[in-house]
């Protein structure tokens, strides 16, 4: 154990057990590179190794990791993470996703700040941080094959992931003094799962009337974050949206090799670089920062804040210094190209140093997020008013299947629409639209009678008599009298 004086205040600093993986390709450097700063800078940490990764994955376990290192990563709760290499094909699981999902690592921070003039930037005045939804979205990972030509991926937004996601944003920005929090997603095309997340986006927003708001259509705002990332300060979005864009702020603040991020859940937390195992560069030449970062976020987060701030500075002192990785060294401008050991004992010769030029950090009130439980609404009233069902149809012409659906219809309950790709065909269809084997076809009651169960398993049994080939279904509910569903495009 150790202490501090903050203010008045002692503060006691115990020894704290965390779980590390070297990983594969430039990890295990950068890792070893990462842990001796720490010690050097007196973190109070005990490190705990398990193996995960490409051997893992080669031995036959498709997850990459055994039940004895889940069992460490969950005693510890605390994992400090390099990147590892996923084979190819042959069915292996992401792991960072598998970890990020059963941990409940719901949120993932990646700060991506500007260090001009040191590193070369087409952006001098970046500073934002992007807080990415991190447990679904499309990588849920469900996905189907229907039909010879069409596969599908499920996107999955609940109403507890984007509260979460979007209270951690606004709860951050309030911690770290930012100012603003920006939302993207694409709610004008996917009006229900998008269109949740802008929805309960605006009604946390309305509880921070300190902080300005706004939402982005994710593509224009793309867009803007490439060119204009300065008006940008605290941006929140889905996982996928968040994936992408995390990357593109990183390289155009600098390099990829310069941003961390912070997974945080309710019980554990995961720190790594943002970056993957660079299987490619040659040894000795990566660029430690990125991991390091992770490392200053997970100091952060088990109070160990001073040790975090030493490291920071110190790390901001060697990039001014021109103490450059090969990334960002630029001849004539940098002093020195060093490897990946040398970069790491630059920093450690730069602890207790501020830096001079750039904007030294200071964590003083940093104090670890913590959101309310939530808070289960009461049930809605959920009314099931029609079905859709998919269907495998290799005749490819829209009126003749809905000819066919016809011969299926129950008194009262009809073939409304039929769909092909989401873009209405029948009725009323252009000849022009392409068609794949792939059809949505939607039965809604017609003369007010209330749809039933009943009523989806009598279509199926007639589907099933006339050789209609039917792939899956989806229910088409209204939730306090709201439409659960989309329309057909062009409907
Ligand atoms: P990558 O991020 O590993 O590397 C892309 C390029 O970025 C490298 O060639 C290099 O030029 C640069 N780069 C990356 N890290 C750097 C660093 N620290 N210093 C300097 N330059 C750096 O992406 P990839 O080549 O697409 O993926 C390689 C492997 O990493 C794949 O198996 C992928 O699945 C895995 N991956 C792992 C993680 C993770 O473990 N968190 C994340 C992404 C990718």
């Amino acid at each position: 154990m150790r202490f501090y004086i903050c203010g008045t205040n002692l503060i006691f600093i115990l020894m704290r057990k965390i779980t590390i993986a070297k990983g594969d390709g430039i990890g295990p450097e950068i890792m070893d590179a990462t842990l001796k700063i720490l010690k050097a800078a007196g973190a109070q940490i005990e490190t705990e190794e398990i193996q995960v990764g490409e051997q893992v994955y080669l031995s036959g376990n498709t997850a990459g990791i055994s039940k004895e290192s889940w069992d460490i990563i969950r005693r510890n709760k605390i994992f400090l993470k390099a990147p590892i290499t996923t084979p190819q094909g042959g069915g292996y699981k992401s792991l960072n996703v598998t970890t990020r999902k059963f941990l409940g690592l719901y949120a993932n921070i990646r700060p991506c700040m500007s260090l001009h003039p040191f590193v070369t930037t087409k952006h001098p005045v970046m500073d934002i941080v992007i807080i990415r939804e991190n447990e679904e979205d499309l990588y849920a990972g469900i996905e189907h094959q229907q039909t010879d030509e069409v596969t599908q991926c499920l996107k999955l937004i609940s109403r507890p992931g984007c509260e979460k996601i979007v209270r951690y944003a606004f709860e951050y920005a309030k911690q770290y003094g930012r100012k603003k929090v920006t939302c993207f997603t694409k709610d004008n095309i996917m009006k229900q799962t998008d269109g949740l997340f802008h929805k309960v986006f605006d009604e946390i927003a309305a509880e921070y009337p300190e902080l300005e708001n706004e939402h982005w259509i994710v593509d224009i705002g793309a867009a803007k974050l490439a060119d204009t990332p300065e008006i940008f300060d605290v941006i929140v979005m889905p996982n996928l949206y968040g994936d992408i864009l995390s990357d593109v702020a990183a390289q155009i603040a600098g390099s990829v090799g310069l941003a961390g991020s912070a997974n945080i859940g309710e019980e554990c937390a995961m720190f790594e670089a943002i970056h993957g195992s660079a299987p490619r560069m040659s040894r000795d030449s990566a660029n430690p920062s990125g991991l390091l970062e992770g490392a200053v976020m997970m100091l952060n987060h088990i109070g160990q804040i001073d040790v975090a701030e030493k490291i920071h500075n110190a790390w901001l002192k060697t990039i001014e210094s021109g103490i450059h990785t090969k990334d960002l060294f630029i001849e004539g401008k940098s002093m020195k190209n060093v490897g990946t050991a040398e970069f790491a004992e630059a920093v450690i010769s730069n602890l207790g140093r501020l830096p001079e030029k750039l904007k030294a950090v200071n964590y003083e009130k940093n104090t670890i997020i913590n959101l309310p439980k939530y808070k289960r609404a009461a049930p809605m009233i959920k009314t099931l008013v029609g079905v859709d069902l998919f269907v495998d149809d290799k005749g490819l012409i829209a009126d003749d299947l809905a000819e066919r659906l016809k011969k299926i219809e129950i008194n009262g309950f009809e073939l409304t629409m039929i769909t092909n790709r989401g873009i209405k065909v029948w009725p009323e269809g252009f000849q022009e639209t392409f068609c794949t084997d792939h059809w949505r076809c939607r039965f809604k009651s017609t003369n007010g009678t209330p749809f039933t169960s009943q009523v989806i398993l009598e279509l199926m049994a007639n589907a099933l008599s006339h050789n209609i080939d039917v792939i899956k279904t989806e229910n088409l509910y209204q939730f306090n009298g709201k439409d659960g569903y989309s329309l057909g495009q062009g409907q």
